[in-house]
């Protein structure tokens, strides 16, 4: 099965060579066929990459313009907001919104984590005019490559990994877009939504989105599973 997850994460980042955890929010998988015909720029370098990496390499701008046909053909139910700075796609069999944003930062986000209207934290504190969010990002798999960087997590499902720790321990945390967001986050191991497939190794942390985002992605959800109540 474990063909079914080529390209799956943990994965180098295509700009730094460290690995991308696949954190959502702080990392984003930019494959070729989002780019149309004009792939030069991008070197032939794609694949994971961590958003701070991508933003400060100057490529950016580039690779929102890049892909932004793809992410429309791809989800044409989207909303603008921010000048068109900023768009909100729908996949309803995914069940998921897919942000684009013309600085360079996507995330694919669950329905049932922009439905609430966010969490609160003890340790962090969220900028003005946003919300903090909970997700829980797939970051390995159990017999995947890389999985002995998950070493202490094999003895069961019951321990867990401090996330900020091992971002540190591979390398990788300076290319965090935004490490508050991962304070007291963790890595667990548990079972596949697939049961076919082997355990996961899951990260929990937060993420954190801007209110008008937060309102424009409720009602895109709800115009989403109602489309999908009128076709039944
Ligand atoms: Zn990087």
């Amino acid at each position: 099965m474990s063909e079914l997850r080529d390209g799956g994460v943990p994965e180098q980042c295509f700009i730094c060579g460290h690995l991308a955890l696949g954190l959502t929010g702080q990392d984003f998988y930019l494959a070729p066929y989002m780019l149309g015909q004009d792939r030069s720029f991008a070197d032939d370098r794609y694949g994971y990459c961590h958003l701070r990496c991508l933003q400060e390499s100057g490529l950016a701008g580039k690779w929102a313009a890049g892909v932004s046909d793809h992410f429309c053909e791809r989800w044409p139910d989207f909303v603008e907001l921010d000048d068109g700075d900023r768009r909100i796609h729908a996949s309803f069999p995914a069940r998921s919104l897919t942000v684009w944003s013309v600085e360079g930062w996507f995330a694919t986000i669950p329905f049932s984590i922009l439905r609430n209207s966010g969490v609160e934290s003890a340790a962090i504190e969220p900028s003005p005019g946003h919300r903090l969010f909970a997700v829980a990002s797939v970051v390995g798999f159990v017999n995947g490559p890389y999985e002995a960087i998950f070493g202490d997590l094999r003895g069961g499902p019951q321990r867990e990994i401090d996330l900020l720790h091992l971002l540190e321990e591979i390398g990788t945390l300076e290319h965090i877009l935004e490490p508050r967001l991962l304070e007291g986050g963790r890595i667990e191991r548990v079972p596949s939504d697939n049961t076919a497939l082997d355990d996961e190794y899951r990260a929990k942390h937060f993420l954190e989105v801007a209110d008008n985002v937060v309102e424009a992605s409720a009602l895109l959800i709800n115009r989403a599973t109602g489309w999908k109540r009128r076709r039944r």
